[in-house]
């Protein structure tokens, strides 16, 4: 090792966002970047770093639920490191998120003790990982230190909610990033371990975004600027940033969050203001397949598929990639995979920009199952535009409206809302309508819960006649009555509204009829 080296020793800095995790200030030590050169993974001179592909990698929660599972981690990125210069994008450890959240409720509710044991539990957890998987003591007491520091923050917190009886969306967001602020260091740290250069990086120094928490964009311009100002120097020193997925901040340094399994959304935006050559989201099934395997166990793994078709299946309720993903990278034609950590040689899934299909027809399925049905009844004397005023009115409390339809004289409308939103919904509709003289108070609105919406997708299904009547009669074979059938305009989706009860009946039924367990059919006749 050089003289300059051991005599300097790189001061690397977790530089804390308004979340005030308190700066970590060694991510690597001297002994480790020595382990690091031994391998060959690291060298002090600039190499072909800039014609090196990049490659954004991003890790589920699954996929680093545990000590064994990161050292799967560990070697993807080792083995990758040959070919490419990663960037890797982290989400929490499976669970650990929900526990978060669960805790500002329970702060909220003004049980504090009992989310402070939360806490507890997840230092214990990551303890666990942390002691398996780092060799050095320093280390493993430099981490150990790194979480209580983490998780003070959300103790802190929650005392502070509980004093103000309420959590605010600031606080929720800073709580809800902890669990990728775990995990960041200790992936970096595990990697070290193996000898490969790695710095953990806090997204709140790269992913800059508007206010809107829980469900924050990125700001393309600002968010390219600070990773070349953060992460690229790091890829020419041949370092692998680990970043935290999920969690942006805003200009002014806030901590928001992109949304539930927003981690795919984090690779995507990085992807695209680093210019990477592809993406790569590693999770804990073979790819993008025709129907979630967990209720559909004849779904297939979909060798290529266009964007505008993953995304649709996103959008409709494809867990394995949130719902936004693709949209970071569309004007930028960068390739994302979707691969299975646990089976790495598979092919996956490789989502391209230009359309797939020469023969159009029914690709894949997506169901949302947790969503509910508000319709507004104005009767003969309804109010103008009510339409527009009732998005309007919901768009601006970022209260998703997955679908809505109208009856052609704009007297009735409908549209469906995840449950979860579903009483905020209510309550900014009612809000809208009830000074409207027009409407009864508040009669005329109701909910329906437990529906589902269920998705076909493939390129231009919407115009190819047949398919959604084809699909409505083998719906109907099974005695699963559909209360209605909608497209967008992409017209790459037809969507059937059912009771939440019959989704597992319908989408098996509909996975058969249109042959979707079988490779190379694209079915499109009616
Ligand atoms: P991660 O922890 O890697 O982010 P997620 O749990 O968010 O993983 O997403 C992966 C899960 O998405 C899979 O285990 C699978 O059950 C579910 N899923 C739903 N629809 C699909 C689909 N069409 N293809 C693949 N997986 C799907
Ligand atoms: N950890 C976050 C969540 O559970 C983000 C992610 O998993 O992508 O929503
Ligand atoms: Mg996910």
């Amino acid at each position: 090792m050089s003289d300059q080296l051991e005599q300097k020793p790189r001061q690397f800095e977790m530089r804390s966002g308004p979340g005030e995790v308190k700066p970590d200030r060694r991510a690597w030590s001297p002994e480790s970047m020595r382990k690091c050169q031994q391998r060959g993974h690291f060298s002090l001179h600039s190499v072909d770093h800039e014609t090196k592909r990049l490659r954004v990698m991003k890790f589920g929660g699954s996929s680093v639920g545990d000590a064994s599972c990161i050292r799967r981690v560990v070697e993807i990125v080792e083995r990758n490191l040959s070919e490419s210069d990663i960037v890797v994008v982290v989400s929490a450890m499976s669970g650990v998120t929900n526990r978060l959240i669960e805790a500002a409720a329970r702060s909220e509710a003004g049980d504090v003790e009992s989310a402070a044991s939360i806490f507890d539990e997840l230092y214990t957890q990551h303890l666990a990982a942390a002691d398996s998987l780092l060799g050095s003591p320093l280390e493993r007491s430099r981490i150990h230190q790194q979480m209580r520091d983490v998780l003070q923050v959300g103790k802190r917190l929650c005392e502070k909610s509980n004093v103000a009886g309420a959590v605010t969306p600031e606080a929720r967001d800073v709580l809800a990033s902890l669990g990728e602020r775990l995990m960041a260091p200790l992936l970096a740290a595990a990697l070290i371990d193996r000898g490969v250069a790695s710095e953990a990086v806090e997204a709140t120094e790269v992913v800059v975004t508007d206010s809107c928490h829980g469900a924050a964009d990125p700001q393309m311009h600002p968010t390219r600027e600070r990773c070349e100002q953060r992460i690229r120097p790091l890829l020419r020193r041949h370092i692998v940033p680990v970043v935290t997925g999920f969690i942006g901040a805003t200009p002014e340094g806030t901590v928001t969050t992109l949304g539930r399994g927003g981690s795919d959304y984090s690779a995507t935006i990085l992807g695209a203001a680093l210019d990477a050559d592809e993406v790569i989201i590693w999770t804990d099934v073979d790819g993008l397949l025709t129907a979630d395997p967990r209720i559909v166990s004849a779904a297939r793994t979909i060798p290529e598929i266009s964007y505008r078709e993953a995304a649709d299946l996103a959008y409709f309720g494809a867990k394995v990639l949130h719902p936004k993903t693709l949209r970071a990278v569309m004007q930028h034609n960068v390739p994302v995979w979707v691969r299975n950590t646990f089976a790495p040689d598979g092919q996956g899934t490789k989502i391209i920009p230009r359309e797939t299909a020469i023969v159009e027809g029914v690709m894949a399925l997506s169901v949302m199952s947790e969503a509910t049905l508000i319709t507004i009844e104005l009767g003969i004397t309804g109010g103008p535009n009510v339409v527009g005023r009732a998005l309007a009115a919901l768009t601006a409390a970022r209260s998703d409206v997955l679908l809505s339809s109208q009856t052609s004289s704009e007297n009735n409308l409908w549209f469906i809302v995840p449950s979860a939103l579903a009483h905020r919904a209510m309550e900014v509709v009612r809000r809208e309508f009830t000074a409207d003289a027009t409407l009864e108070e508040r009669e005329g609105i109701s909910q329906e819960p437990n529906v589902a919406i269920i998705t076909l997708v493939g390129g231009n299904i919407a115009s190819i006649s047949g398919v959604t009547q084809r699909a409505l009669d083998a719906l109907r074979g099974v005695n699963v009555p559909a209360k209605a059938a909608v497209h967008t305009s992409s017209g790459y989706n037809i969507s059937f509204i059912l009771q939440k009860k019959d989704m597992k009946a319908a989408l098996t039924t509909l996975h058969d009829e249109f042959q979707l367990g079988q490779a190379g059919i694209r079915n499109m006749m009616a």
